[in-house]
């Protein structure tokens, strides 16, 4: 198949693929490392989903009120409902602190205190004194916290000589028989030439796979093409269940609104003008983690006390702040309610509903960034020359649940970790062993099938049929029937993609092609992602099941690990959680109320 497509060959000592927070984060820590870095994104740099994040960064930096990391550990593992890493964890919020001011000093226009200080505003699940209070945490550059780090960080990439490869779209890992990852296969969108990469370590950076959801307030781009890839190489993806619906996406629309708006003083009523968070979460309220506010709402449209003609969704008021604070601190959410809601929101509520948000599962790694496999027996085997980072990787920092803020901060901890492990492994410039002589082909003979597929299904209506059966079969509140359900429908999608067609032939921008192989990659991760979903029989964090309905950490404390035979079968195994912590200077306390 090689030989029927022209192949332009690389070397680099690393290959990033992924231009989001976390690919960004890692090409500017290779780049300084003097390893030579090729950068590989299917979306202008700026133009990936982190731009679009709002509400802010976590770090305890303790600018306007008193904090410490160990506070910030003790929200993550409990917000993880004991299902994060908790080495990892420490690592990150011990970083958290530094990791935000060398953002500072690269550059990002962070919002200020009147002291000149970083601006922090509380977030939901974020406390002081293990659990006592309020903590201020998350730093934020008004509602555009996303938008000003990733514009930063290009810069600082491009200012140490980084290479892009910009609208190019990675295809498959380059993996040998000794189950070595080699490099990377990707294909040029502008021109329609086919380049092979070969590099000491492949870094995969790219983002959550929100859009095997029907709504969801990730951009079209998430379609989880690193956690595609890593299936394809007969590689597990880990804890695919857990996926988080933010409480407040723009009714019809899907758009984010921000945390940030009730870490302001937002809060949001039923059908009655209630507030009714105060019933469920009385301490945290409008604040109690995206779970426990999106089971809420949930529960609150089922009873019947839902807005609007059809009582399907929840108001969020934020006219008491006044348009000064609004101005100030809100602009962008001002607009996306206006623009999306068609709503002055200094008069009237946003109307809103729970959104497919987060993806915390995804490739199991280390809290360097090595990614992991279950190998003879070891569950924490590493697989040479493969690292992730971001949302595409599963730390576990976020274990069950993430708590709002802590991505942003997973992106550029983990992205310097993984940059950093790369400089301890590799010489800049260490000699590459010769590839396998088929290194691609595999790959070739899939993407020349699709391009030439001529069967009677558009790629958008399986996309959709997809999309509809997870949005309804593995959704806020799952029974195993339900799953069950799902699981038989999602079959019978995967095995229509046989009947694909795509009707653009060429190479060159050819979206109809993208498009397909990006639902191939939602597929494989929608499989995994209910049948990690039925085989967990208890409720965690995003996960809450309503014939299950308690925690059972007898049985479940464990991270679930799901291969995918590419037809539709899913193999589940397990890993432990790591409850060791790196130091012993936190000693987190043991699992006693869920409820916030
Ligand atoms: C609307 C919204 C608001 C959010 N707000 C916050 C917030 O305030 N705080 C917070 O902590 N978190 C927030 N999050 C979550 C957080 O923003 C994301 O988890 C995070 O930005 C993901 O970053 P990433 O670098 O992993 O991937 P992304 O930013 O999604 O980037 C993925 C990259 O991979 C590339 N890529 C993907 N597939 C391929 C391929 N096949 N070939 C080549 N390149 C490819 C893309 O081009 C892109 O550059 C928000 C998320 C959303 C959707």
């Amino acid at each position: 198949m090689s030989k029927a497509y022209e192949i332009i060959d690389h070397q680099y000592d690393v290959v990033v693929v992924g231009a989001g927070g976390a690919g960004l984060r890692a090409t500017l820590g290779l780049a300084e490392k003097n390893l030579s870095t090729a950068c590989i994104t299917k979306v202008f740099p700026t133009r990936s989903h982190t731009v679009a994040a709002q509400g802010g960064i976590s770090a305890s930096l303790g600018n306007m009120g008193e904090d410490d990391w160990r506070w910030h550990m003790y929200d993550t593992v409990k917000g993880s409902d004991w299902l994060g890493d908790q080495d990892a964890i420490e690592y990150m919020c011990k970083e958290a602190p530094k990791a935000v001011i060398e953002l500072e000093h690269y550059g990002v226009p962070f919002s200020r205190t009147d002291e000149g200080k970083i601006y922090q505003r509380p977030f939901g699940g974020m406390t002081t004194h293990f659990g006592e209070g309020t903590a201020q945490r998350t730093c934020a550059a008004a509602d555009r916290t996303g938008h000003a780090m990733l514009h930063t960080l290009y810069q600082q990439a491009l200012r140490n000589h980084a290479e892009f490869f910009i609208e190019y779209f990675a295809l498959d890992l380059i993996m040998d028989e000794e189950g070595v990852c080699r490099g990377v296969m990707a294909w040029n969108l502008q021109d329609g030439t086919i380049h092979r990469f070969q590099a000491h370590t492949v870094i995969l950076a790219t983002g959550g796979y929100g859009r095997a959801y029907f709504s969801c307030t990730s951009a079209h781009t998430c379609t989880g093409d690193g956690n595609g890839m890593v299936l394809r190489a007969g590689l597990p993806l880990q804890d695919m269940e857990f996926v988080q619906f933010h409480p407040t996406g723009v009714y019809g629309a899907g758009c984010l609104i921000t945390e940030g708006v009730r870490g302001e003083g937002g809060y949001l009523t039923n059908s009655e003008g209630e507030r009714f968070m105060e019933r469920y979460a009385p301490n945290a309220k409008d604040l109690a983690s995206r779970d426990v506010v999106s089971r809420s709402m949930t529960i609150e449209i089922r009873e019947g006390r839902g807005v609007g003609k059809d009582k399907d969704h929840i108001h969020l008021h934020l006219e008491h702040l006044g348009a000064d604070v609004i101005n100030e601190r809100l602009p962008g959410i001002a607009e996306t309610a206006r623009i999306f809601a068609g709503v002055d929101v200094t008069k009237e509520p946003i109307p809103v509903l729970p959104t497919v948000h987060y993806n915390m599962g995804g490739i199991p790694a280390n809290y360097h960034g090595e990614v992991l496999t279950l190998k003879d027996g070891n569950p924490d085997h590493v697989v040479p020359g493969l690292m992730a980072a971001g949302e595409a990787a599963c730390v576990s920092v976020h274990g069950a649940n993430r708590l709002g803020s802590n991505s942003l901060l997973d992106l550029v901890v983990f992205g310097r970790a993984v940059a950093e492990r790369c400089g301890e492994l590799i010489e800049p410039g260490q000699r590459h062993k010769p590839l396998p002589a088929d290194a691609g082909d595999a790959c070739l003979e899939r993407l020349d099938r699709l391009r030439n597929a001529k069967g009677d299904l558009k790629t958008a209506d399986i996309r959709l049929d997809m999309q509809k059966t997870m949005q309804s079969h593995a959704a806020v509140f799952r029974t195993g029937d339900v799953m069950q359900e799902g699981i038989e429908q999602l079959k019978k999608t995967v095995a229509s993609f046989d009947r694909v067609s795509v009707s653009d032939r060429s190479l060159v921008w050819n979206s109809d092609l993208v498009e397909t192989l990006e639902l191939d990659n939602l597929l494989g991760q929608a499989m995994a992602t209910i049948e990690s979903a039925k085989n967990r029989e208890e409720s965690r964090g995003a996960h809450a099941r309503e014939d299950y309905s308690d925690r059972d950490d007898d049985n479940w404390m464990k991270h679930t690990l799901a291969w995918y035979d590419g037809k539709g079968g899913v193999k589940i195994e397990y890993r432990p959680v790591r409850m060791d912590t790196l130091t012993d200077e936190v000693d987190v306390i043991p699992p006693k109320a869920r409820t916030y």
